[in-house]
């Protein structure tokens, strides 16, 4: 398998998107440490399962990407307990709607704090590890967000917007230490972050969960369908294997022609 002997970091990968990316790198042989909030008899099953399912290391971590230290403790931790850390996937983010007039502080700080400085803090704490082993890969998971804004998403769409441009910084300061850095910009996926946007608006609007996702994809997406984390998982692989070996810098979107229209 094309990971075999590689170690992998998802952040945010208890849930959505997250878990679509461990289980694509996990079937690709990589050994995974998993992250993100949860039940913890659940996500005892779901490490568990993981390993079973694809005869890999997996490995849990706790840490709240909203705070640094915890941060540089879990890539400490995947170094220790796997070896090594060589793919790690910027994954873990908050949402949270408003206009910006009314848009609360606590929930611009915790937006900024999970989905901006998150990604940052996990490049800082894995990039020393990478470099001196002269391959990496880096993978932030931005947004449409990131490349183009809708109304109420004040936060989110700074902090996406900043992580496609950080990624360039460091896509940039890496582009000849054997490690690339790549930004994902997904479309409407349907997970748990999105089915509470759904569930609002069916709310608001006194309509049903069918019409509002109709309303969702046809109102951004030339394509009405929405991408599965199977499908961002297949493209993490994919900027993983040495054939994306000069891809860096780059913010791809995946997102049924959201940002052509
Ligand atoms: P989700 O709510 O299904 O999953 C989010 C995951 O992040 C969960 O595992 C949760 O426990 C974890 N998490 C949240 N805050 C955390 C914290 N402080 N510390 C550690 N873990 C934390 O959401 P999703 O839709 O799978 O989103 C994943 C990523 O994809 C996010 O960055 C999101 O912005 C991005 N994204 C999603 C969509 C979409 O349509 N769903 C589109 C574009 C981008």
């Amino acid at each position: 398998m094309s990971l075999d002997g590689r170690v992998a970091l998802v952040t945010g990968s208890t849930s959505g998107i997250g878990l679509g990316i461990a289980r694509a790198l996990a079937g690709q042989g990589a050994d995974v440490m998993i992250n993100g909030f949860g039940d913890a008899a659940q996500i005892e099953q779901l490490r568990a399962g993981l390993a079973k399912e694809f005869g890999v290391r997996v490995v849990y971590c706790g840490a709240d990407i909203g705070k640094p230290d915890e941060i540089a403790g879990m890539v400490a931790q995947a170094q220790r307990d796997l070896g090594s850390l060589d793919i790690l996937v910027n994954n873990a983010g908050i949402q949270f709607t408003a206009n910006v007039e009314d848009f609360p502080d606590e929930k611009w700080n915790a937006i900024i704090a999970t989905n901006l400085s998150g990604v940052f803090h996990g490049m800082k704490a894995a990039i020393p590890g990478m470099k001196q082993k002269g391959w990496g890969r880096i993978i932030n998971i931005a947004s449409v967000h990131g490349l183009v804004a809708s109304p109420q998403k004040v936060a989110y769409v700074a902090a996406k917007h900043g992580v496609v441009g950080m990624t360039k910084v460091a896509a940039i300061e890496l582009a000849n230490a054997g490690v690339t850095v790549n930004a994902i910009c997904p479309g409407w996926v349907l997970t748990p972050l999105v089915q509470k946007q759904l569930d609002d608006r069916a709310r608001q609007e006194g309509t049903d969960i069918e019409h509002e996702k109709r309303a969702f994809l046809t109102e951004k997406q030339p394509m009405a369908e929405f991408s599965t984390p199977e499908e961002i998982g297949a493209l993490t692989v994919f900027l993983c294997s040495e054939g994306a070996r000069t891809i860096t810098g780059a913010s791809l979107p995946i997102d049924g022609g959201w940002v052509a229209h």
